[in-house]
């Protein structure tokens, strides 16, 4: 399968990793929208976060628990996480992410 972010976990195409466990990967964004802007991913492929948490919950929620383990540990008391589903949502990269955003304040209701 031609994945970018397959690619990314194998090590086949570089990123800046801030974490990885035995069940996801987490790396900055290579067009951050905030002064953190990092994604979680799981190791395994899946099309999206759906799709994950309808096939192995534990795993979603793993992902969940990085991203929260995450800030935590650089310090970040506000942030956003983030789940665009489809493209009409703008999900561009179809395998299941979780954006963590930080550094900066967000407006509500999103754009
Ligand atoms: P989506 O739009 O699918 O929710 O999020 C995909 C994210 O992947 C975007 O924020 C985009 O900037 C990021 N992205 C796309 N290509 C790359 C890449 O090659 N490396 C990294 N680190 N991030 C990428
Ligand atoms: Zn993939």
């Amino acid at each position: 399968m031609d994945c970018l972010f397959c690619k990314i976990v194998d090590g086949q195409i570089p990123a800046a990793i801030v974490k990885r466990g035995d069940s996801y990967t987490a790396f900055n964004d290579i067009t951050p929208q905030a002064p953190t802007h990092i994604l979680i991913i799981p190791n395994q492929h899946f099309a999206n976060m759906a799709e994950l948490a309808t096939a192995n919950p534990g795993l979603a929620g793993e992902i969940f628990k990085a991203a929260g383990d995450i800030a935590r540990e650089i310090g970040l008391d506000s942030y956003r996480m983030n789940v665009n589903t489809g493209a009409g949502a703008g999900q561009s990269v179809f395998h299941a992410h979780l954006h963590l955003l930080g550094g900066r304040t967000f407006a509500w209701p999103p754009g």
